[in-house]
């Protein structure tokens, strides 16, 4: 079974490269030449674990290439999955499907045999059913093109091992056919015993937006009572604790700090609670934009505790922000708090030098006007405050007397609570973290 995969992002590329090593003939194809040059010449655009190792392994296959001609990609797939991008629309809550919509536009004049279409982007509820109608009018073998929706579950930083081994699969289709091609091309990661939930369209659309949304509401939770603990001056950090030990609860995802990021999360439960509201269920997920507005507080508040941490007014302090990405073990800088924060750090008159791991080159082309170092210790040279903004190992590794050594002030935002706050106190420094008593 041959199989294209359109759109080669972060989704696209790590599945065309898994698809290829599990054994399958893949052409990716991307409307971005230089990514598809790139990719070809065995690079993988943006940072991923274990993902250039694969790519180099799938290329020596020869069962691997990039492409960006359509005609290719209809004649050679039998299965084609769409992961191109469905980000927010400028102005509005809504998801932009522009992209979307060209991939199917593009590839269905193409189509001239039996073959199936898997959506894997992020959409709003419906949007498969429109575009099975648009590709049955589009492409020349009419309905016998037939399409279904294969939702994406990876999380970056560990894209390989989701990909390969899922926690679990949704085949949203409308024929035994199609589930049938699904089973066929995802044999090797079913045979691991993966669980697969075969459902309608609309449900397995719903299932990931569903499954972001309860995710964000675990995030925005236990932030929100990292609020009543500032008012209080309890410790979120141990009420945390003391509610993971709940097993309906569980620890997962309740760690309190600067809240989410990235391409994914915000966008979702926002284009979600639009689709409700244009469905008239609008009143179901308002609590989404609570979610969103607790988080976006976050942000504020770390904000706020540097300002307050430096005597009131950051304007000529030197502030060293640790992190750039979204989340650690990514490059990925879509609406990253970190770069946020340091952001709003800079236009309050701050000098701001910024070190990640991984995502420099996204941060210096998205932010010039901050000032980048080149470790975690030469960023905080002559600071008088060091922020913690992602959560990278790195971090949690430095030693707070070297760092000490290096800084002008002993003052330590950890927007993270990724720090141990005893050993960085007994080592001379005043640590303060979202939600945590404030101890003198
Ligand atoms: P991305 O921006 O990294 O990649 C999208 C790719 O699609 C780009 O390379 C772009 O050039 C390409 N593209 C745009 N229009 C195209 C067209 N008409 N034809 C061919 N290629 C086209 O985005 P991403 O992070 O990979 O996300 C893709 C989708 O997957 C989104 O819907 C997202 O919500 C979803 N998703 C992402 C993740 C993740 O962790 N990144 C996880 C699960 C689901």
């Amino acid at each position: 079974m041959r199989v294209t995969v359109i759109g080669t992002g972060y989704l696209g590329a790590t599945h065309a490269i898994c698809m290829a090593v599990m054994g399958f003939e893949v052409l990716g194809v991307d409307v971005d030449a230089s990514k598809v040059d790139t990719l070809n010449q065995g690079r993988v655009p943006f940072f991923e674990p274990g993902l250039p190792e694969l790519l180099t392994k799938a290329l020596e296959s020869g069962r691997l290439r990039f492409t960006t001609s359509f005609a290719e990609a209809g004649a050679f797939g039998d299965v084609h999955f769409i992961c191109v991008g469905t980000p927010q629309q400028s102005g509005s809550e809504a998801a932009d499907l522009t992209y979307v919509d060209a991939a199917v536009t593009t590839l269905a004049p193409y189509l001239t045999r039996r073959v199936l279409v898997a959506g894997k982007s992020t959409v709003p509820v419906g949007t498969a059913a429109r575009l099975a109608d648009l590709l049955h009018g589009l492409a020349p073998a009419g309905d016998r093109v037939e399409l279904a929706w294969n939702p994406e579950f990876l999380r970056e930083g560990f894209a390989v091992d989701d990909t390969m081994k899922p926690d679990r699969m949704v085949f949203g289709v409308t024929s035994a056919w199609a589930e049938q091609r699904l089973r066929e091309v995802f044999e090797p990661v079913l045979a691991q015993g993966v669980p697969v939930k075969v459902t309608d369209l609309q449900t397995a659309e719903l299932v990931k937006v569903a499954a972001n949304s309860f995710l964000a509401t675990k995030i925005s939770y236990i932030n929100a009572m990292a609020e009543i603990c500032e008012a209080t001056g309890a410790d979120v950090h141990d009420l945390a604790e003391a509610l993971a030990y709940d097993e309906r609860i569980g620890g997962r995802f309740l760690r309190p700090g600067l809240g989410f990021g990235g391409g994914c999360l915000p966008k979702d439960i926002r284009a979600f609670a639009h689709r409700a509201e244009e469905l008239g269920v609008g009143q179901a997920v308002g609590f989404l934009r609570e979610i969103d507005g607790i988080n976006r507080r976050r942000r504020a508040r770390t904000v706020d505790m540097v300002v307050e941490i430096c005597g009131g007014d950051v304007a000529g302090k030197r502030i060293a922000a640790l992190g750039a990405a979204f989340k650690p073990n990514s490059d990925d800088i879509r609406d990253a708090p970190a770069l946020d924060v340091a952001a709003t750090l800079r236009a309050a008159g701050a000098h701001v030098v910024v070190y990640d791991p991984a995502a420099m080159d996204n941060a210096r082309r998205a932010h010039p006007e901050l000032a980048y170092a080149t470790s975690a210790l030469d960023a905080a040279r002559g600071a008088d405050v060091v922020a913690l903004l992602t959560e990278w190992n790195e971090f949690r590794e430095i030693e707070p007397s070297a760092m000490a050594a290096v800084v002008r002030r002993r003052k330590i935002v950890d927007g993270r609570h990724a720090l141990d706050p005893s050993s960085w106190r007994a080592a001379g420094w005043e640590y303060r973290a979202l939600g945590r008593p404030v101890v003198q």
